[in-house]
């Protein structure tokens, strides 16, 4: 037997309203207030998220993971700085005057956890690579979280030198260009300055994404990711991210570019 036509909606899905004969006719999917077009909106948004996910698996399959692979796990990230700026004398000075703030007044920002190149699957941090450093954008508002406890433990590792020399050599370390908006240390390669030296919040912080993707790794160490840096309806980058390896997911749609699921458009 045929299926049976699907039946429009009588009234509107997201507040209940009834829809007038005009809106039932035109199959549409809210009643035309304001908050019902958006909530509508962002429906017919995800499912075109979840085309680009389904075409970025297939991809990711058919070029880089073979057919019996577990299905990727999926990762959005947000957009890192990527335009490079020279670091101005202005910076150095500013930067200069907050650490020796912060020596005088003793400041320790105490950043408990673990080194994340211990404690996370060494697959995982690759993401950070592929990411760009949007945590070190905190880095420009903290003066690169350079405080008490970095500088005392650069004086530890050099006796007889003073605070600053501490500071000299945080100065002296300083790219001559960073990315505009990120940590004065943050180059388009990543963090300029030597793992050592960084503040303990720089090799311990791990976010929300890092750690859902180093849970996945522990349980499943081949497993790979789908790795998307998304602003609002557009996806800035994409790529699979495999035992450590980031490949870029080339000629993927946006989600604008596609049908909306369901209906065609003007029916809508
Ligand atoms: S910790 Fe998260 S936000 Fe920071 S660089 Fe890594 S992936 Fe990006
Ligand atoms: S010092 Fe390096 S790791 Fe720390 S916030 Fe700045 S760029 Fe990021």
């Amino acid at each position: 037997m045929p299926a049976a036509p699907a039946l429009s909606p009588s009234s509107c899905p997201h507040c209940q309203q009834p829809l007038g004969a005009l809106a039932q006719r035109l199959k549409q999917t809210h009643c035309g207030s304001a908050t019902c077009r958006q909530r509508a909106d962002q429906e017919v948004l995800q499912g075109r998220w979840q085309q680009v996910v389904a075409l970025a698996t297939e991809h990711a399959v058919q070029q880089r993971l073979g057919p019996t692979s577990t299905p990727p796990a999926v990762v959005w990230l947000d957009p890192a700085p990527r335009q490079l700026t020279p670091v101005t004398d202005a910076l150095r000075e500013q930067l200069a005057q907050a650490w020796r703030q912060a020596w005088a007044e003793d400041r320790r920002r105490g950043y408990r956890g673990a080194d994340t190149a211990q404690a996370l699957p060494a697959a995982a941090t690759a993401l950070c690579a592929q990411c760009g450093g949007t945590c070190c954008v905190q880095g420009a508002l903290h003066h690169a979280f350079v405080d008490a406890e970095t500088l005392e433990r650069w004086l530890l590792e050099h006796p007889g030198q003073t605070s600053e020399d501490a500071i000299a050599a945080y100065l002296a370390a300083l790219p001559e260009q960073h990315l505009d908006g990120g940590c004065a240390f943050q180059t388009a390669t990543g963090c300029h300055l030597p793992r050592e030296q960084r503040a303990d919040i720089c090799n311990r912080y791990v976010c929300p994404a890092l750690d859902e993707l180093g849970d996945t790794l522990r349980a499943t160490p081949d497993r790979a990711a789908l790795v998307f840096t998304r602003q609002r309806r557009r996806f800035e980058r994409a790529a699979v991210l495999h035992q450590g390896r980031a490949t870029p997911l080339n000629h993927l749609p946006q989600p604008d570019e596609l049908q909306p699921p369901g209906p065609p458009p003007q029916a809508r």
